[in-house]
């Protein structure tokens, strides 16, 4: 079974405005918290002062996000008619009998051997 997709670029044209502002802001600022960190990560060792900092960071952009994305988008929108969650539209395909696609199918060093389903488990599949 494949689970349908969301389709984000859909559900971002349909919010308002204000909504796109407040979401698209808070995604920016989370993406700095993620490179900020990233940056003090590399310069130094262990808990310093600036990691922490970058680690707070990180998890006030994601709650702000979240809450944003709770307060404008119905949950609704995440679920196929049928009620079933959804991935996401950008993830591509995945493999029928081992789920992985993506980064986690490289990660196995697998490739497709048909339109869903992987090297890994090519033969063993059904
Ligand atoms: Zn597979």
């Amino acid at each position: 079974m494949s689970a349908a997709r969301f389709n984000g670029a859909a559900v971002w044209a349909g919010l308002p405005p204000e909504a796109q502002a407040a979401i698209g802001a808070a995604a920016l600022e989370h993406e700095a918290a993620f490179r900020y960190f990233a940056a003090v990560y590399r310069e130094g060792s262990g808990a310093t002062p600036a990691v922490r900092s970058g680690e707070d960071a990180i998890d006030h952009t994601r709650e702000r996000l979240d809450d944003l994305i709770d307060d404008y988008v119905p949950a609704v929108e995440y679920v196929d008619p049928e009620d079933r969650p959804m991935l996401p539209s950008t993830l591509g395909p995945v493999c029928r009998a081992c789920g992985h696609g993506g980064v986690g199918l490289a990660s196995l060093g697998a490739w497709w051997t048909e339109e869903d389903l992987c090297s890994a488990c090519a033969g063993g599949a059904s």
